[in-house]
């Protein structure tokens, strides 16, 4: 059961930047374009150094490094570079847009046929950018069509014949290391290190089987994270993967590490190979930013688990999610007296369930019989039934006898094949040791 993090966490998308300031700067340089005096080349000159600075700057707000695009000029004294873009609107197409960059119909006609063998035009997207480069001795055409790939025109000047492929966007990538204590918000102290709170949750992912962000966050808890940053061919962030995460939960240190394996496929286990994975998560409710300003109100208090009170209490505000700890089907989804809005689950081993009441509202098309998977939403955080404010009833079940569940201790899925061992120590040592780097070395937050 292997399952494709990439998409759980791991990766994070950019959110689009605004494209401002780019038409000034291409009306700029074609200004130039038109004046080859000497002092047009010295213009030239600066208005190569400065213009990509401020384009980035203006562009990049949450990373400080400038980052060398991959598109410029030769250094070439005889180099002019004329650059155009025209921006796809609702409606549009290729042929329009290349129309626009100034491109005539034989032109465009054979772009569009060449585009065919690696990427057909005809799936371009409103707010995507083509832009015309011309360096003097070739013309460029570039379509960004996500974040990763980007098709690629050319024209040598003098002989008039198109060729396209599809490449990679990433330029760079570096290494980032971001640390932060948990003074009363995981939140702001993650800002106040740097990380983004998409970075953040991908944190709380990885050790969601361990440490139980909703209930058990303490002042003073602290985490070391060891991402990968990748950027494109604009110097803009694609995406952050950590490698390399430590969380220090009320002095409890959890580890975990990346490892990719040779098909590509990649998965968090301890330094010493244990799968971060279990057959349950540690807690049903999904740690988020209003859950995490969350505090109980006097007239409910948090009960913790007893004789009298069999499960324990999150308490949360109305809405929020609340997921099912591991694979099973539904037993029970529906009104249940005192619980109010309620869904139990009996897991895989069938010895365990799980039960979540209180609800505020369903999912839609989840009924009894119904097959969830870890981590899938069941319900909504509310106050159905006996209660006088908004919390989950949560209660584990084995064999019918309701149990601790702060208490249980539950296995680790597969940890690293022997096989992958040696890859495995050689892939991640070098992450261990940054961990264990002293605070003051390498934080760029
Ligand atoms: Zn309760």
């Amino acid at each position: 059961m292997r399952k494709d993090y990439s998409s759980l966490f791991g990766e994070e998308p950019t959110p689009n930047q605004p494209a401002s300031n780019s038409r000034t700067v291409s009306k700029k340089e074609r200004h130039f374009v038109f004046h080859p005096s000497f002092i047009t080349l010295v213009l030239l000159t600066i208005a190569f150094i400065f213009l990509p600075d401020l384009n980035n700057s203006k562009k990049v707000t949450h990373h400080e490094e400038f980052i060398t695009s991959a598109i410029e000029s030769t250094q070439d004294q005889k180099a002019t570079v004329e650059r155009r873009e025209v921006e796809l609107i609702q409606g549009s197409n290729a042929n329009a847009a290349l129309h626009q960059l100034g491109f005539d119909t034989p032109d465009v006609l054979q772009m569009l046929a060449i585009a065919k063998k690696s990427y057909g035009l005809h799936q371009v997207i409103a707010g995507h950018k083509f832009q015309r480069i011309n360096d003097g001795d070739t013309e460029h055409v570039y379509y960004n069509i996500d974040d990763t790939r980007r098709i690629h025109f050319q024209r040598d000047n003098k002989e008039q014949v198109w060729s396209a492929a599809v490449e990679g966007r990433e330029a760079e990538s570096r290494i980032r290391t971001f640390r932060g204590t948990i003074d009363d918000n995981l939140f702001a102290s993650a800002a106040a290190a740097g990380a983004s709170e998409r970075t953040i949750m991908n944190m709380i992912d990885m050790f969601a089987w361990d440490v139980d962000f909703a209930r058990d966050i303490r002042q003073g808890d602290h985490f070391t994270l060891i991402c990968e940053e990748h950027f494109d061919d604009q110097g803009q962030l694609l995406n952050n993967t950590i490698l390399a995460a430590e969380f220090v939960n009320q002095n409890q240190v959890h580890r975990a590490l990346r490892y990719t394996y040779a098909n590509g496929n990649a998965e968090y286990f301890t330094p010493a190979g244990q799968s971060m994975r279990k057959a349950y998560l540690k807690s049903p409710v999904k740690f988020s930013r209003i859950s995490s300003t969350f505090k109980a109100s006097r007239k409910h208090p948090v009960l913790g688990y007893t004789r009298a009170h069999r499960g324990v209490d999150y308490a949360a505000p109305t809405g929020t999610p609340i997921r099912a700890l591991g694979d099973g089907v539904i037993t029970y989804y529906g009104w249940k007296g005192g619980y109010g809005r309620f869904v139990s689950i009996r897991h895989n081993n069938r010895e365990h369930t799980t039960a979540y009441g209180h609800l505020s509202r369903y999912v839609k098309g989840l009924r009894t019989g119904s097959r969830v998977k870890q981590g899938q939403i069941i319900g909504y955080v509310g106050m159905s039934g006996l209660a006088t404010g908004p919390h989950l009833h949560f209660e584990f079940r084995v064999r019918g006898q309701a149990i601790n569940p702060l208490s249980v201790k539950h296995r680790a899925a597969d940890p690293i094949a022997r096989s992958e061992m040696k890859s495995f120590k050689s892939q991640t040592q070098g992450l261990e040791h940054k961990l264990d780097q002293p605070d003051t070395t390498v934080n760029w937050g």
